[in-house]
This record gives C-alpha cells, structure tokens and sequence, in this order.
C-alpha cells in the first residue's frame, strides 16, 4: 500500500493543504514500527509511516538480524575447531564461503523488509518512503524518493523514531578510509588482517566473530578492559577471554592521528571463484596503513570504526517546533516519550535510552496505548528498570539490572549482598586443561537488603543468551535469592548453578 502523493510546485500556485492524519511516526525501525502497529493495528488510528531508508531500520539491516547471523556462522567454526576433542576427525583447513553466506544473510534480510512492509499495508498503515522535516508544529515534509517531489502531511500526534548511526571520528586524518558496523555487513570477502577500535556492544562483537572466523583481530581500547558500563566481573573475565582467544587488544591505545590507503581506491573485484575461504584465494586488497598519536605505525586489511552510535536528527529541522535536546545531542523526553513540545514525541536510539531493539518496540506500543487505546491503558508507559541484555560476545554476556558497584552505591555496601561461581562447562570437559582454562562460565547475582532481593544478574558463558530472558521475568517479579533457590534445578545444565549458589 504505497501511499504516494503529487503537488504543483510552480510558483504562483497555492501551496496544496497536507494531508491529514492521526499520528504520523517517522522512521520505520523497531520503534516506529512498534508505534505505528499498535496505533493502527490496535486502535485503527490513521496513521502514516515515514522512512527514508530500508524498511525494518536498523536492527533488520545493519544490526540484531544480519549480526546474530554471522555470529552463527562463526559459532560454527567455533564447533568445528572443537570437534577434535570429542575425537571428530576434522580436516584442518575445510573451506568455508563467506560470500555465498553473506548473499544468503542479505536475500533473509530483504525477504524480512517485505514482511515489515506487508504488515503495515494489512493494518492500513500509509507508507511513504522519503526524508521528512519539520516545516511547522505539526507538520512535515517529506521529500519523496519516488522522485514526485515533496509532499506535506499533518497530525495532531507526531512520533520521532528515526534511530542513529555509527560515528566516524573526527580530527583523524583520513578517518574514512575505515568503515563502521553498517559497512562490516558489506563485506563479501574477509580482510586477513582488520583493525577494531572500541570496546562496547559492536566492537566486541564484531571483534569475536571475525577471531571466531579466522581473521587476525587487533582490538583498539582507550582503557584497559572491555564493556565497561558492565559488571567488573564482565569486564575482567571477557577482556581476558578475547585475549586467550587469539584477539590482539591494545589497551590504553593512545589515539590514531591518521590513516592511509596504500592499494588502489577501487580495487577490482575479486575471482569470485577463487574465494572458497580468504586463505586460499586472493585477500581483499585493500591496505591501510595507520599511523598513532605517537608516531607507531600499524598495517591491515580493514579498519571497523565502533566507538559509539549518533541520533540522527539533522535532517529534522527540530529548530521549527523548537525540540530540546540533550546534552549529547539526543531528544530529551520525559518517561511518557512526551518531547518539550505537546503532541510530539520520540523514543529509540534517537532519545539514547537503552538502545535495543526490544525497548524501541515497547516504548512505541506503550505510546500507541497511551495516545489511542481505551481509557484503562491511557497512563502506560515503559519501565526502564531491570531491562535485560545480551552481547552476543565470544562466550555470550547477560546482564540485567545493577552492577555490583551500582548496587552498592545505591544500597549502600552492607546491605549488598554478592553470589558468585565460576566452573568449566560440562562441554569443555573433554577439553585439555590448557582450553578449558581459555572457555570460562561465570555467574554473579547482585542482592539487596534484608529479603536479598535480586537486583542484578551477570553471566557469561555458553548459552547465556537464551538463559537470561526467564530470569529476566523473575527479577522483573521481584525475585529474591529464597526465590530462585526454591526453584528446583535442570541438570545437568550451566543454568542450574544460578539455583544452587551459596
Ligand atoms: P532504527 O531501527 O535505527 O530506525 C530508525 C529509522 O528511521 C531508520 O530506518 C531510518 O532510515 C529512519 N529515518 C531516520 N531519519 C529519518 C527521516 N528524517 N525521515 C524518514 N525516516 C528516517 N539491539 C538489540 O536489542 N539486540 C541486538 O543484538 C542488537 N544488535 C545490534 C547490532 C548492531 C551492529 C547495531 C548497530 C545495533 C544493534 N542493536 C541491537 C540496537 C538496535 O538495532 C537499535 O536499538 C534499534 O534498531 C533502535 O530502533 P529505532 O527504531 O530507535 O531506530
Ligand atoms: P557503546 O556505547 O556500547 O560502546 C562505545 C565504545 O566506544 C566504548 O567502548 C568506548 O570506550 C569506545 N569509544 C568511544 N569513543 C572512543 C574513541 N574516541 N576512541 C576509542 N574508543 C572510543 O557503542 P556501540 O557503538 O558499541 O553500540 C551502540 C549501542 O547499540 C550499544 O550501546 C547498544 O545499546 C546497542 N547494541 C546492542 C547490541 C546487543 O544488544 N547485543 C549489539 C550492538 C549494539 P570506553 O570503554 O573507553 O568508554
């Protein structure tokens, strides 16, 4: 149901009134889409959908969808190497096809931004793809890629859900020569040799496939350890982790002043027949050659650019209905995704709360409750408190709720109480004693006063992905330590140590 929409443009001729609608949502990745299906869906609000880019927004294209594929593939190199301790006879160097996966991961993705757009279409959900703007308080402009031009809309609701993007940093000599996440998804062949700098989310994840896969990682950090909003225990365990992995880390790197492309700008493309795995047919040749803030000098294949993601809200013209911003530049709204402005709101990436997936999407269906729905769901809105996560890390991470530190800050130290455990998973039994020390699980529960409620959880360790969302419920609930170790365990398994702790 493409909506699209003709003006006169000459001069002379009345600027044609816009078209009129309930709630228009701009932006059409988790939270736009989340909005816009529940307003619509739900309450039959009408409702039009502005985006400029492909359908589904970041995590379908350049994020949780195309990354948690990748990290299968390098999961299954992860098995293979570790078959021979289950006495597998694997043939060293078994060829792999990172181009023909790579164009199966984009016909998955494409058929995903069909079934994002056949959903909106059969909830009556206008679509307009092109970049809107503000041109007044409660009006838009959208500049249509159909190429009919530019077209005006208007709603006493307006939603912004338009996301960010990666940053390239500035002051750094050829800065560009790098790419960021969105172009790690363009990678058909593996650079032999790349380059990481960061240690958040995509650094360490993109970092742990690439070492999974093969690739000579170098890991850029400007502190000492990784992820370092997480537990110590995270940070600590992991940092080490990538480093027995083979993962080079530099730590306390101080700062690139320039980058250099030695090979050609355009390389041509490679034999596609002689690319059954990067070490037996001809690298990418792209060269980069990075100079330091001290004059070092690093070569490589690639460079990944991952220190951090930007609101993007230029294109917005946020000045005409006068949106305030935070001190980082994000939309500053208050916890109904209400901005400064009546009957405009914002929630995602684009307001730099808990940027994740699943929180764009509940945000987005909180406010469609709110702004459409019957009088008993008019006060909804998210809880922020105790949202899980996962760094789909080599092992994976989970984390919900307080750090340790956190919990002492706010509870104060005595009345923190810490369960930890670390062990070998039973499926590096089999390991010799060197990689089973390489393969570490370990588990922390962060409790609070008298009841020890559990007010933070930390694992790391095989399946800690799909381990942490029923615990995630449990905390959410209010779980207390008594709680969980009422709960009678699942053996053998790693997740019954976080019943049995003492
Ligand atoms: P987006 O999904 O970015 O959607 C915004 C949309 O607005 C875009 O489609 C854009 O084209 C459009 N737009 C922007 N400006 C305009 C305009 N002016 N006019 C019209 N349209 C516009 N989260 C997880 O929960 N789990 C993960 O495993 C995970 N992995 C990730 C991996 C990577 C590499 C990255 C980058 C992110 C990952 N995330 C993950 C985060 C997740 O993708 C984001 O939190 C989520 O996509 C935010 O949704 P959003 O709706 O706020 O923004
Ligand atoms: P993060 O905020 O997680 O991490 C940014 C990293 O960049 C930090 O390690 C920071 O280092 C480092 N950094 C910042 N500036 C510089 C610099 N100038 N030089 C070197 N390092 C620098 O951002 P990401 O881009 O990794 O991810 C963005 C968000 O996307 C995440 O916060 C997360 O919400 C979401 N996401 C979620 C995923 C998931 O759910 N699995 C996966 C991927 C992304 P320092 O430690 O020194 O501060």
């Amino acid at each position: 149901s493409q909506f699209v929409r003709h003006f006169a443009h000459s001069p002379g001729v009345m600027a044609p009134t816009p078209k009129s609608y309930d709630y228009i949502v701009i932006g059409g990745g988790s939270g736009g889409s989340g909005a816009a299906r529940r307003a619509a869906g739900w309450y039959g609000a009408k409702t039009l959908l502005v985006e400029n880019g492909r359908s589904g927004g970041t995590c379908v294209n350049v994020g949780c969808v195309p990354k948690k594929m990748t990290w299968y593939f390098a999961s299954v190199n992860e098995t293979l190497k570790g078959a021979v301790n289950y006495f597998y006879d694997v043939p060293d160097n078994i060829k792999f096809h990172f181009d023909k996966f790579k164009k199966r991961r984009d016909e998955s993705i494409l058929r995903l931004n069909g079934a994002y757009e056949r959903n909106w279409s059969r909830e009556g959900i206008d679509l307009v793809h092109g970049t809107a703007k503000f041109t007044a308080e409660k009006e838009i402009e959208v500049d249509m890629q159909d190429g009919s031009g530019k077209a005006s809309f208007t709603a006493p609701h307006i939603l912004i859900a338009t996301g960010g993007h990666p940053v390239i940093p500035e002051g750094i000599d050829g800065a560009e020569h790098g790419i960021t996440s969105d172009g790690f998804f363009d990678i058909e062949y593996l650079p032999k040799k790349m380059a990481v700098v960061g240690a958040g989310y995509i650094a360490v994840e993109m970092a742990g496939m690439l070492n999974a896969i093969g690739v000579e990682v170098h890991m850029f950090l400007r502190g000492e350890t990784f992820l370092r909003t997480f537990d110590p225990m995270v940070q600590d365990t992991m940092t080490k982790a990538y480093g027995d992995a083979g993962v080079i880390i530099h730590k306390g790197y101080p700062g690139f002043k320039k980058v250099e492309r030695l090979d050609q700008v355009s390389p041509s493309v490679p034999d596609a027949n002689a690319h059954e795995r990067w070490a037996d047919g001809p690298s990418p040749n792209k060269q980069l050659r990075i100079t330091d803030n001290q004059g070092q000098t690093f070569e490589c294949n690639e460079l990944l650019w991952a220190i951090g993601r930007a609101p993007e809200v230029a294109p917005l013209a946020l000045d005409v209905p006068g949106i305030q911003l935070t001190g980082r530049g994000h939309i500053a709204v208050d916890e109904f995704q209400n901005t400064n402005v009546g009957g405009i709101y914002a929630l995602g990436d684009v307001t730099g709360q808990s940027e994740l997936t699943p929180v764009a999407i509940a945000a987005g269906r909180q406010l469609g409750n709110r702004l459409f729905g019957p009088p008993e769901v008019r006060q909804s809105k998210l809880s922020y408190d105790n949202i899980p996560t996962v760094v789909f890390s080599h092992p994976e991470v989970g984390t919900v709720g307080l750090t340790e530190p956190q919990a002492e800050s706010k509870y104060g130290q005595e009345n923190v109480k810490v369960y930890k455990t670390k062990f070998v998973a039973m499926y590096f039994d089999v390991f010799n004693a060197e990689e089973k020390a390489k393969h570490p699980t370990q588990y922390k529960i962060v409790c609070a006063g008298p009841d020890e409620k559990v007010v933070g959880l930390h694992i790391l360790g095989e399946g800690s992905g799909e381990m942490l969302q029923g615990f995630g419920v449990a905390i959410k609930m209010g779980a207390t330590k008594a709680d969980f170790d009422r709960c009678v365990a699942i053996h053998p398994t790693s997740a019954e140590e976080l019943v049995t702790m003492r």
